[in-house]
């Protein structure tokens, strides 16, 4: 190649750089880029400190969708640091669903017998204040490496009881495509696998990123599920909606888990938009609504139990099925997420049940089984 055609190359490959390039390049990359946003006093003192618990990370898409005249924005509620996520609390946890108390090897969490957590990476496109995770994220830190891996997909394949794999982390799509090819392709090897998960926040904070080329990676034997973490309806927009068609496109399925957040999407109102919008708007079904884990510095963004269990049944009343989450709690000490309810028994005698009705009212319900 002469060094004319290579420049020519160079040339071509810039003006077709991804758009998603841009995004990172132009958002929130390190604590010292909050110094040139409309922050606030304290959101300023936060910024260092918070930045060393936690890394802070934008992408200017999201960084976008901020009203900075709004010092309670729910956008800038979950990505801008506060002096609070220095505050410590009794009984917070650095590991609160006991992701390490599980890990048999390196990189992998394996709690229920057919489905493990695999962490390709520790790295996130987005990093979100509330993050159960975050303690990990910053000791590990790491990204991808094939080698890394091994030992992970050494024990899957040596456990043919697991028919889910989950990539978390960290956020796997921010991984290169070639990665996530190799990744894929490996998992797909092992025959007992039926099902790939990817959990992920870049279609809602970075969806230029799913691109063709993307999508082609994940594309193989496997049953493909893509679960987005969505927040608050102000974050779909044209450019999530456009990531999600693709990836429905695709084949994928695409389920959605909330954080319940307070000062976020703490109101009926808020969540009801929020998951209609999800599945009619993007066509994403609403899956988890979790209950704010016991994460350290957290406490200002966790409501009560019975505040959740209120909105769980609120939503029960107003959503179809379909657009209905269930609300969770993940248990510490890894007891899985037990849903918390709304529960509609009142009481029991024998086969005479009192059970009360999403109208509110309590009508009896007498069992009747054949021998
Ligand atoms: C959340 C989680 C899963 C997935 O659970 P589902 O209820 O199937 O979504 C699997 N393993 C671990 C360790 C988890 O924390
Ligand atoms: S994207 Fe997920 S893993 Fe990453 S910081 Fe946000 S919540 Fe944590």
């Amino acid at each position: 190649m002469t060094s004319d055609s290579n420049l020519h190359h160079a040339a071509v490959e810039r003006a077709t750089a991804p758009a998603w390039q841009d995004d990172v390049r132009q958002g929130v990359r390190h604590a010292r880029d909050l110094a040139s946003l409309p922050l606030s006093p304290g959101e300023r003192a936060a910024a260092q400190g918070a930045a060393a618990n936690h890394k802070v990370r934008i992408p200017k898409a999201y960084l976008d969708l901020i009203d900075w005249n709004d010092p309670a924005d729910p956008i800038r509620a979950q990505v801008i640091p506060l002096p609070e996520e220095l505050v410590e609390q009794d009984g917070e946890l650095g590991d609160p669903i006991a992701d390490q108390g599980f890990s048999p090897v390196p990189r992998l969490t394996h709690r229920h017998a057919d489905r493990v957590l695999l962490f390709p990476t520790y790295q996130c496109a987005v990093y979100c204040r509330f993050c159960f995770r975050k303690e990990s994220l910053t000791a590990i830190g790491r990204g991808y490496t094939r080698e890394a891996l091994e030992p992970a997909l050494a024990y899957i394949a040596g456990h043919p009881e697991i028919r889910e794999v989950i990539l978390t982390g960290g956020d796997p799509l921010s991984l290169p495509d070639k990665a996530l090819a190799e990744i894929r392709a490996r998992i797909e090897a092992i025959a007992h696998v039926r099902l790939l998960r990817i959990h992920t926040r870049v279609p809602v904070a970075l969806p230029s990123r799913i691109t063709s080329g993307l999508i082609e990676a994940l594309q193989g034997r496997l049953m493909v599920t893509v679960v987005t973490h969505f927040n608050h309806a102000r974050e779909i927009t044209p450019a999530t909606e456009t990531a999600c068609r693709m990836l429905r496109q695709a084949g994928f399925v695409l389920l959605n888990q909330s954080v319940l957040l307070k000062g976020v999407n703490d109101t009926v109102e808020v969540l009801e938009e929020l998951c209609r919008e999800l599945m009619y708007r993007l066509g994403v079904k609403p899956y988890y609504l979790h209950h704010g884990d016991l994460a350290r510095g957290m406490a200002h963004r966790r409501t009560t139990i019975a505040q959740g269990q209120a909105l769980a049944e609120a939503l029960r009343a107003r959503l179809s099925g379909i657009c209905n989450p269930v609300y969770v709690l993940d248990l510490p000490e890894g007891g899985g997420k037990v849903p918390l309810g709304p529960c509609y028994v009142e009481a029991r005698e024998g086969e005479s049940w009192r059970l009360r009705g999403l109208d509110g009212e309590v009508r009896g319900y007498r069992e009747v089984v054949g021998e």
